[in-house]
């Protein structure tokens, strides 16, 4: 979902971008002119998208599990002080907000060394976001050929720091909001105006993990197609269509699961 949101507001061919606020589309500036910058920030988000599950009970979700060490204290924090409470303050508005205030002064007061600006808080948002979303879509290699990329291109963005400020505020705090989007559509639903312990739920997909959920999955994912072959860029089109393809593997294999129960 996060990808999917991410090309329709991002990419030009896409019928709702037009319709983003005059404030987004500075922030985003430019790059999507580019099908590496797309795919670059496309990645990025799958896997920021996966921040407020870090208080998910089996260990901090995909984020806790794909980073070791700094993954699963980041997890253990978050579960302590949410209180052991899955869906508790990592899926507040106040939280997507407040990522996205620190993605900010991360990318806003670089580390001054001798041999220049190190932007080590973005680049330590980067590797996590990127070992994240290799996980996530399975990327062969396992976790240590994830880690290692995700450190790379950590390195990369703390050295070059390609983001502004706004872009970074807009990528993370928006990636939280899209997987609180994503929670509010399950049967659970999402607490968005905690510390109020109202959860808003349209259960479109019924609980979480169901084959409904595989398939708006794939519905995301031949939608980002779309968009990216309309806007011209073909190659990202071409590696969207591979993700679709496995997500609509996915599918199939809930959909057998759930038939032999
Ligand atoms: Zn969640």
């Amino acid at each position: 979902m996060g990808v999917a949101a991410w090309v329709s507001c991002t990419m030009p061919g896409s019928p709702l971008q037009p319709l983003m606020p005059q404030a987004f589309q500075q922030a985003v500036g430019h790059g999507p002119s580019s099908q590496v910058w797309m795919a670059c920030t496309s990645l990025a988000v799958a896997g920021l998208a996966m921040i407020p599950d870090l208080d998910h009970p089996t260990g901090g979700g995909t984020v806790g599990h794909s980073i070791p060490v700094a993954g699963a204290a980041a997890s253990d924090v978050v579960r302590v002080l949410s209180g052991g409470k899955h869906r508790g303050f990592s899926h507040w508005l106040l939280f997507a907000a407040a990522m996205g205030w620190l993605a900010w002064l991360a990318a806003m007061y670089p580390a001054r060394t001798p041999v220049g600006d190190v932007f080590w808080g973005l680049g330590l948002i980067a590797a996590l976001a990127l070992t994240s979303a290799l996980n996530v879509f399975g990327v062969p290699g396992g976790r240590p050929a994830h880690v290692l990329a995700g450190l790379a291109a950590g390195a990369a963005v703390a050295w070059f720091n390609p983001a502004g400020p706004m872009l970074a505020a807009v990528m993370v705090g928006g990636a939280c909001v899209v997987h609180m989007a994503g929670d509010t559509l399950t049967k659970e639903g999402n607490p968005w105006l905690g510390p109020f312990p109202w959860h808003l739920a349209i259960p479109l997909v019924g609980r979480a993990g169901s084959v409904r959920e595989s398939v708006l999955t794939l519905a995301c994912a031949v939608w980002a197609v779309w968009v990216g072959w309309e806007s011209g860029a073909v190659w990202l089109a071409a590696g969207l269509a591979l993700w679709a393809l496995g997500t609509a593997g996915w599918c199939v294999k809930d959909a057998v699961k759930a038939a032999v129960r």
